[in-house]
């Protein structure tokens, strides 16, 4: 099983937090499809013919396409790749662009899992993080996509948010919840050096990340996800009924994948490949028949660090098994780290997977890193 990911780089406008790769100039989208289309056929042959059950538009705002570009993408995808009978296609979408014509097309031509970025349900939260969405267009694109058939809905919020009067975190989970989408995933602000927020904290403009508020956050939100029927199936993903997203655990559980389009990661099992985040570069390099990529080849050390930095955030955890494969005697070398780690209740051992427990989720990449080998 692997998966195609196409990274679509283009947003409306720049929200204050986000450190991926984008543009605002929007002139070069159809330019950007038929070189995202070049770099398909070039790398037909890079998941040397594996079954694809996982497509994924990610950006930047992949819901700045028009229905013919993904058209277009996928029909180029299906002529090129082994294709399973039933795959996951998401697309990553913001709630300013989905009328009700555009989830239509986006159904029709194929999308079966809608990736929506609301961060919060909060209208000042909006302005802060400059989305370019209202709380109002949050809610009506989600309930128009469950109308038109959408039946694989998941939202993205941001904990971690300062607030002046009242906190709107409980009322972003409550509204959540009251959509009924069966996926959510929280991630915590955080304030990159690149980003609009980074220089204000450099300028003083703005404070610190609160650690303890977003402690609160995430606490609330595990509180309230579990006793409305979620799992935690890694630290910041939660789902009812199994709705996993395929496409993401395949990343955390090590498949191959092929990353297509400017700043687009690959990997297959035996090195990543690092695409050229730059538009202009991307089309230029691709237009003389070259992949504007660079390649690094993993060493045993590095593959079993990976292992465990996504492994252990998830509730499958990370497979001794797989582990020894890679490193001979990997347990030994981590010996006293594990009983110290085991003993104090932060990992369990369970059907020979090294597994984070409830009291070691808040720290499980701390925990990975501290247990990651040395070149
Ligand atoms: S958060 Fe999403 S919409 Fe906002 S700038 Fe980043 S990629 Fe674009």
């Amino acid at each position: 099983m692997a998966g195609i990911y196409l990274h679509i780089p283009f947003c409306k406008q720049a929200c204050y937090y986000c450190d991926f790769h984008f543009s605002t100039n929007q002139s070069s989208v159809d330019e950007m499809v038929s070189t995202m289309i070049q770099e398909l056929d070039l790398r037909k042959d890079y998941l040397e013919g594996e079954n694809i059950e996982t497509i994924y538009f990610g950006g930047g705002t992949p819901s700045i396409l028009e229905g013919k570009h993904i058209r277009r993408l996928l029909e180029k995808i299906e002529s090129q790749f082994k294709i399973s009978d039933s795959p996951e296609i998401t697309l990553e979408a913001n709630p300013d662009d989905l009328s009700r014509s555009k989830l239509a097309e986006l159904y029709n031509y194929g999308i079966n899992r809608l990736s929506i970025g609301i961060q919060s349900f909060n209208e000042s939260h909006l302005k802060y993080l400059n989305r370019a969405h209202t709380n109002k267009e949050a809610i009506n694109c989600v309930e128009n996509a469950i109308e038109i058939g959408f039946d694989n809905i998941t939202i993205d919020l941001i904990y971690g948010i300062p607030f002046e009067n009242e906190d709107p975190w409980p009322n972003d989970i409550a509204t959540a919840l009251d959509l009924g989408v069966d996926h959510i995933s929280a991630y915590c602000l955080t304030i990159e050096p690149q980003t609009v927020f980074g220089k204000w904290l450099n300028q003083n403009k703005i404070k610190p990340i609160n650690e303890e508020l977003a402690a609160s956050h995430f606490n609330y939100l595990l509180e309230k996800l579990n006793s409305n029927g979620f799992e935690q199936y890694e630290i910041s993903n939660f789902c009812k009924s199994g709705c996993y997203s395929k496409h993401n655990t395949s990343y955390w559980q090590q498949k191959r994948y092929l990353g297509i389009g400017p700043s687009a990661h690959s990997f297959n099992k035996v090195s990543r490949q690092f695409n050229i985040a730059n538009n202009a570069k991307y089309i230029k390099a691709l237009n003389s028949g070259a992949i504007p990529c660079e390649v690094e080849i993993l060493s045993n050390t590095q593959k079993v660090n990976e292992m465990m930095m996504t492994g252990l955030r998830t509730k499958w955890g990370v497979s001794l098994d797989e582990i020894r494969e890679v490193i001979p005697g990997w347990e030994t070398k981590n010996s006293s780290i594990l009983k110290d780690y085991t003993q104090n209740q932060y990992l369990k051992l369970s059907n020979n997977h090294l597994i984070i427990t409830e009291k070691g989720k808040l720290l499980a990449d701390e925990i990975a890193l501290n247990l990651f080998l040395d070149e």
